[in-house]
C-alpha cells in the first residue's frame, strides 16, 4: 500500500467512514494516501444539519489522514446520475488519478443517493480512462487499477454477477469503532455502529479471523503472482 492513492466516494457524510473506514484505516496505516470526496452534506438526513455534518465528517477525514472534498451536486436526497455529475467525478478520478477508486454497492435496497452515487462512479470511472472523453480540459485520461463497491448497510450487500474480496481489518476495529463516532450525529438514537461491527465481525468468522469487510468488483480480481494467492484464504464455514 505505500504510495497507492485510494479515491472514496460517498453519497452522505457518514456513507466512507461506515462502509469502508476499517479498510482505509488499515491502508492509512501501510502508507496509502486518502482521499475523500462526498456528493452531499446529509442536509436531508433526520438528524444534523449540513455544517453538523460537514464537520463530522472533516473531523473523521483528520482521523484518517486524508483529504476530503465536497461536490456541488443537488444535494442530499437530489442525486441523481446526470453526464454533467458523471463528467464532473471523471475530472476528479483524472486529478487525484488513484490506484483504487471505492463507491457504494449499487443494490436497490438502499438509500437512493448511494446507488445514484454507485452508478455516477462506476461511469466515470469509464469516462476516466477514455482517452477522448469530451468536457475534461486538459486532464490527462487515467485508468485505476481497481474499482470496488463497498456496503454501507447489510440490505445493501451486492448480487449476483460480482465477484467478491473479504478484507481482514481485525487490528482495526477499535479505531474503527472512533472514527464511526465522528458522526454522533447519526449516532445517538441507532445502533449504526453495533450494525457495521457485527456485519465485519460475521464476515471475519466466516473467513477463520476477527473481523472482515467486504468488497464487490464487476471485473475478476487479478494475482500477479502465484505468491500473492500464499496470502489469500478462503471461507472456512
Ligand atoms: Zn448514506
Amino acid at each position: 500500500m505505500n504510495g497507492k492513492r485510494i479515491l472514496a466516494f460517498g453519497a452522505h457524510p457518514d456513507d466512507i467512514e461506515f462502509g469502508c473506514g476499517a479498510f482505509l484505516l488499515d491502508a492509512a496505516e501501510k502508507g496509502a494516501h486518502l482521499n475523500l470526496v462526498v456528493l452531499s452534506r446529509g442536509e436531508g438526513g433526520t438528524h444534523g444539519d449540513a455544517s453538523v455534518r460537514e464537520a463530522e465528517s472533516r473531523q473523521a477525514a483528520h482521523m484518517l489522514g486524508a483529504d476530503l472534498q465536497f461536490l456541488p451536486t443537488g444535494g442530499d436526497t437530489r442525486i441523481r446520475s446526470t453526464l454533467e455529475l458523471t463528467q464532473h467525478v471523471a475530472r476528479c478520478i483524472r486529478e487525484a488519478k488513484p490506484d483504487i477508486i471505492l463507491a457504494p454497492t449499487g443494490h436497490l435496497n438502499q438509500h437512493p443517493d448511494h446507488r445514484e452515487t454507485h452508478l455516477l462512479v462506476r461511469d466515470a470511472h469509464r469516462l476516466a480512462r477514455y482517452g477522448k472523453t469530451p468536457e475534461m480540459g486538459s486532464l490527462d485520461a487515467h485508468a485505476a487499477q481497481l474499482l470496488l463497491f463497498y456496503e454501507i448497510s447489510s440490505g445493501s450487500a451486492a448480487g449476483e454477477g460480482l465477484n467478491s474480496v473479504l478484507v481482514d481489518v481485525s487490528n482495526h476495529v477499535e479505531n474503527w469503532k472512533n472514527l464511526m463516532g465522528c458522526h454522533a450525529s447519526q449516532t445517538r438514537n441507532m445502533d449504526y455502529i453495533d450494525l457495521q461491527l457485527s456485519r465485519a465481525r460475521a464476515y471475519g468468522i466466516q473467513a477463520g479471523v476477527h473481523s472482515a469487510q467486504r468488497f464487490y468488483s464487476e471485473s475478476s480480481l487479478l494475482a500477479t503472482s502465484s505468491a500473492d494467492l500464499a496470502n489469500f484464504r478462503s471461507q472456512r464455514f
